[in-house]
This record gives C-alpha cells, structure tokens and sequence, in this order.
C-alpha cells in the first residue's frame, strides 16, 4: 500500500533531499503541490515549536498525514545561539554570508568552539497525533570559511573528528552524517515500525 504524506516545505532542494531518503512505499506530497503556497508561520521559540506550528497548519487544511523541520545550529558558549534563529542571525542583513560573518566575529578569540546542528521533525498523523524527532551533529566552528559546497553555515562547521567543513564534503558524504538525515531515519524508522 502506498501511503501519502504532505510535507510542509516549498524549498525544492529539501524536497529532493527527502524524496530520495523515504522508502518507496511513500508517496510524498509537499504543501506547495497541494496548492497551499502560503508562508507557513513558524514564529515559535524553540525548533519543536516551530516544527510543530508548521505541521499542525498543513493538518488543518489538508487532513492529511504530515510533517514538517526546522533545524539550527547551536554553539555552546553563545548558549545555543543562533539556534532557531540561524536562518535570520544577521537580522534585515541576512544571508548566509553575513550570518556566518556575525557568528565568527561573536566567537572571535574564543577557546570554546564546540557546536552541533540539530534538526527536529513534527509529524501528525491521519488520526491528528503529534510526534517529535530529533537529529543532530556535534563539531567545531571553524576560525574561517573553508568550502565551496552546501548552504547556510557549512563554511564554518566542522564535524566532529573531521578535519574538513560540510562545504568540503560532497552532498553524499554530509547526508550520510547529518542532522537532517538522522532526524529523518528516526522518522522513517517509527513510521516503519507502526505499520507492522
Ligand atoms: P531550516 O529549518 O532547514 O530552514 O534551516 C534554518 C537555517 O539553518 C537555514 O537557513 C540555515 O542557515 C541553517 N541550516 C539548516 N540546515 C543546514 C545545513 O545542513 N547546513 C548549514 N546550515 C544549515
């Protein structure tokens, strides 16, 4: 049996990225297919706030199976900052360049530059119940940008035990270790299990 389920995104690269990480016996939709072109809010506090507030307002409108992500990256000495502020860090100035920019001026001198990227998953499902997923990373905040490859932060983050950033690592080799894709297997592991 085929089993649908919306995911609450119109970011075609996660799309993808997600396409090719469920089992086959999924179908996925994403809200941007299903018409709902929208902005989703995601105004929470935390990344399961976020994650929750964005698949609840697919739930309501599709009542269809859904999820939805949020991810951030959060440096211990800054108290887990950007966290679920890392996509807007460098506030009207935003963009990768400039958060990463005010991140490493924020660490500059700094001896502690431990870091982790943590990606939380709301899904819902038909009967409208909530469950949560986790996935993170732990590395090092770079003292400068190394990489051409990836978005966001990658530039700066090293993987633990890795002398090498996400951005000088192919597509193939982050997803094998990152967050995301660690959230998404805890995921797909539980949808697994209920079925049987
Ligand atoms: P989102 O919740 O997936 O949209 O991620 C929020 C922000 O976190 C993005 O805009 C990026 O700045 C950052 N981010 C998320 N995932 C990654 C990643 O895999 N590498 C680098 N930065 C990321």
């Amino acid at each position: 049996m085929i089993n649908t389920l919306v995911f609450a995104s119109s970011n075609e690269n996660k799309i993808a990225e997600i396409k090719s990480l469920l089992p086959s016996n999924y179908q996925l939709l994403s809200s941007h297919e299903l018409g709902l072109k929208e902005e989703i809010p995601e105004t929470g506090d935390t990344l399961e706030g976020n994650a929750l507030m964005k698949a609840r307002y697919i739930y309501e409108r599709t009542s269809k199976a859904c999820f939805a992500d949020d991810t951030g990256l959060e440096v211990l000495s800054l108290g887990g900052r950007p966290g679920v502020y890392s996509a807007r860090y460098a506030g009207e100035e935003r963009s990768a360049d400039n958060n990463m920019k005010k991140l490493l001026s924020e660490l500059e001198g700094s001896s502690n530059r431990q870091a982790q990227f943590r990606t939380a998953i709301a899904y819902i499902n038909l009967k409208g119940e909530a469950f949560l997923f986790e996935g993170k990373v732990e590395g090092l905040i770079s003292t400068e940008l190394k990489g051409n490859e990836g978005f966001g932060y990658d530039p700066i983050f090293l993987p633990e035990g890795l002398n090498q950033s996400f951005a000088q690592m192919s597509l193939a080799d982050k997803n094998a270790m990152s967050h995301r894709a660690r959230a998404f297997a805890a995921f797909i592991h539980f949808l697994e299990t209920q079925k049987s």
